[in-house]
């Protein structure tokens, strides 16, 4: 069987792996989302580490579904304080060998129902992500900074619960799908803001209002230090949120087909390296993975 696993120097490399083996469920993996989590670590993690998180595969019996890589226990402190993305039992990687692949191994997979389009349930998991996150950000006028993937599903995660918002993207043509979706384009102030993309952490924070929240939805780039002066001064919140649970994922089969899905870019496994720096470039919006 074919996949895209890390080699020595943590670079993807397609190989053939002998079929993944109990436990979990056998899924024939239909379609993997590129994630930003999986570029992270491109040359830096170790062999076996998981890459392809963002799943549509189908069971023997059939059925089309997605899969969680990653599921809390639900009961511990952390759990129940409702950071389940820091519980210890959250490391555990729950598919074999991991979504860029023909076939894995899951633990955990929930049933996709009809209105979900072939090869929509790749955004189940980054939605559940959002909405996940979503609850940390108060209602209001709310700033998305970064109009790529994550940026177009949080525009209409925001609007669809009442609130007003704002996007900023220094290319014109990102930001101009963000305004298709509803988002406004205005410098005023805001109440909060949602980063997507790192580089834009510290614009965010001048733009907050007093008392205002930051949240911080991607992994910050370790060369932009972010200026604390303003949350000092305006006594704003930075909070983050990273990952989703089983309830998120529930409710993100839901609402997949009411949204505006951002347009993929479907490459076959063996363009891996192609669609890794088409992501880095820009030049796509998602890149999504077929065996
Ligand atoms: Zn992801
Ligand atoms: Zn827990």
């Amino acid at each position: 069987m074919r996949a895209v696993v890390l080699d020595a120097d943590g670079q993807p490399e397609l190989v053939d792996l002998p079929e993944p083996i109990a436990p979990g469920r056998l899924v024939r993996v239909r379609a993997c989302g590129l994630c930003g989590s999986d570029v992270e670590k491109l040359g830096r993690a170790a062999p076996g580490v998981l890459l392809g998180h963002e799943i549509e595969g189908e069971l023997e019996d059939g059925n089309r579904v997605t899969v969680l890589h990653r599921v809390p226990c639900g009961v511990c402190a952390r759990c129940l304080a409702g950071h389940e993305s820091t519980c210890e039992q959250f490391r555990e990687v729950r598919i074999a060998p991991g979504g860029f692949a023909e076939r894995l191994r899951a633990s955990h997979c929930l049933v996709l129902p009809g209105t979900v389009s072939e090869l929509d349930g790749v955004w189940v998991e980054p939605l559940a992500c959002v909405l996940r996150a979503a609850e940390l950000v108060p209602r209001g006028r709310v700033l998305v900074v970064g109009c790529g993937a994550m940026g177009r599903l949080w525009v209409q995660v925001l609007r669809r619960r009442g609130d007003e918002v704002v996007a900023v993207d220094p290319r014109a043509d990102r930001l101009a799908g963000a305004r298709d979706l509803g988002a406004l384009s205005d410098c005023d102030p805001v109440g909060s803001a949602v980063v997507t993309a790192a580089a834009g952490t510290n614009a965010a924070l001048r733009r907050l209002d007093p008392g205002g929240t930051l949240l911080v939805f991607s992994a910050p780039a370790d060369d932009v230090p972010t200026s604390l002066d303003a949350v000092y001064r305006n006594e704003l919140r930075i909070v983050g949120s990273r990952s989703a649970t089983p309830a998120y994922f529930r409710a993100a089969i839901e609402l997949v087909p009411a949204l505006v899905l951002p347009e993929v870019t479907v490459l076959p496994l063996e363009r891996f390296r192609e669609g890794v720096d088409l992501y880095r470039r820009g030049g796509a919006l998602k890149v999504v993975f077929v065996p």
